[in-house]
């Protein structure tokens, strides 16, 4: 699980998180909805120790995420290789792609596996091309970044993360980059990895794939939760504020 616990964060005197507190049970999805400047993001980012928080905790599978707690009582900063332990666990999408564009799509997947993994180059590269085909890009291995669609792109980029093996996903919108017409075949790729039981944080606009797919959804304003509940809260918002909002992306 992830537990999100009364968490805080400043850049300089902008209070972007003021006191986000948010459960994600293993295996489920959780759509995080809200405005522009809601903070989102920040929230996605610090779960992957992305962002330092200023108040508050994070828990990942029962650990701390970012310090150690000592026998007095006391935390330490987890030391790097620390650090990358528990980020290990976590896979991340963005917006926009963040492929290496001097590689082709085979190459970014094994990438992480071969340097950060320590697997063997052709071990890598086997499941690599096992990772492609299960985002439906098997004939894609060798291309380039740019001579992908953005949509393709993004398979490739779901596709690295996987790579990891990592038992928790994060998006920050996926889709919000793509054109309309390729919006639908990253939805899929994801709604599978859904059903491979990852656990899913999805910060997204698209209320039809939150509907059918999360498990929780949670509405962000200003930097707090309004509300959360199962995806029938999107026909059926409790707060004003919600409902407001549904009313200007529906
Ligand atoms: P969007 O839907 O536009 O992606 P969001 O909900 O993801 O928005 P965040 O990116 O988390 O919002 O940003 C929340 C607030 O924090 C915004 O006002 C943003 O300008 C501010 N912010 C984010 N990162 C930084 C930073 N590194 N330094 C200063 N301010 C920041
Ligand atoms: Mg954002």
């Amino acid at each position: 699980a992830i537990e999100i616990v009364q968490v805080h964060k400043a850049f300089g005197s902008l209070h972007v998180l003021k006191g986000v507190s948010l459960t994600v049970m293993p295996g489920t999805v959780t759509a995080i909805l809200g405005p522009s400047g809601s903070g989102k993001s920040t929230l996605l980012r610090m779960i992957n120790q992305l962002e330092t928080r200023t108040g508050g905790e994070i828990f990942i599978e029962g650990e701390l995420v970012g310090y150690k707690p000592l026998g007095n009582g006391g935390l330490r900063l987890l030391d790097d290789k620390e650090v990358a332990a528990q980020r290990s666990k976590i896979g991340m999408v963005f917006q926009r792609f963040n492929l290496f564009p001097h590689m082709t799509a085979v190459e970014n997947v094994m990438e992480a596996p071969v340097h950060v993994g320590g697997v063997a180059k052709r071990e890598a590269r086997e499941q690599a091309l096992n990772e492609l085909d299960r985002v439906g890009l098997a004939d894609r291995a060798n291309y380039y970044p740019a001579q992908l669609s953005g949509g393709q792109q993004q398979r490739v980029a779901i596709a690295r993360a996987l790579a990891m093996h990592p038992s928790i996903m994060l998006f920050d919108e996926p889709t919000s980059a793509l054109d309309p017409e390729l919006v639908g075949e990253v939805l899929a790729v994801m709604r599978q990895v859904a059903k491979e039981g990852i656990t899913m944080v999805v910060v997204t606009h698209e209320m039809g794939f939150a509907r059918e797919v999360a498990d929780q959804v949670v509405f962000m304003d200003q930097g707090v939760v309004v509300e959360h509940g199962g995806s029938d809260i999107i026909d059926h918002p409790q707060t004003e504020r919600f409902g407001a909002f549904l009313k200007s992306v529906l």
